[in-house]
């Protein structure tokens, strides 16, 4: 059986016990009122890792979830935007509204190669 945390309604007596995880309430042996079940507390810093590998138990940090996305980012604004900014099936609209070309003072039109976060 799981352990919980009971904390009284009245009196701030709380005690840790075995209970059956449908039961929610208990009654203090302090003053016999009614105890509520706490939430299970979160000490510290509750990293969320992701398991990555389950063979070798790699697990990343979150933080490494985000250097994922702008390798992503970086392989999409590298690769695919040129393509899509020279893709005449797109007008030049649509290629300026995507952010994927901008035009300079000189009436040049430039083709980004990074996402707009990083310009
Ligand atoms: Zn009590």
């Amino acid at each position: 059986m799981p352990k919980y945390t009971y904390a009284c309604d009245s009196c701030n007596n709380r005690s840790v016990r075995m209970a059956d995880a449908k039961q929610k309430t208990d009654t203090c042996d302090v003053c016999g009122s009614n105890m509520t079940r706490q939430l299970p507390s979160l000490n510290g810093p509750a990293e969320v890792t992701e398991t990555v590998d389950s063979f070798m138990n790699v697990k990343h940090r979150q933080d490494q979830k985000s250097l994922i996305k702008e390798r992503n980012d970086e392989y999409y604004w590298k690769v695919e935007v040129p393509k899509l900014a020279n893709d005449p099936t797109y007008a030049l609209e649509t290629k300026l509204e995507n952010g994927w070309i901008w035009i300079d003072d000189n009436n040049q039109i430039h083709v980004h190669d990074k996402p707009p976060y990083k310009r």
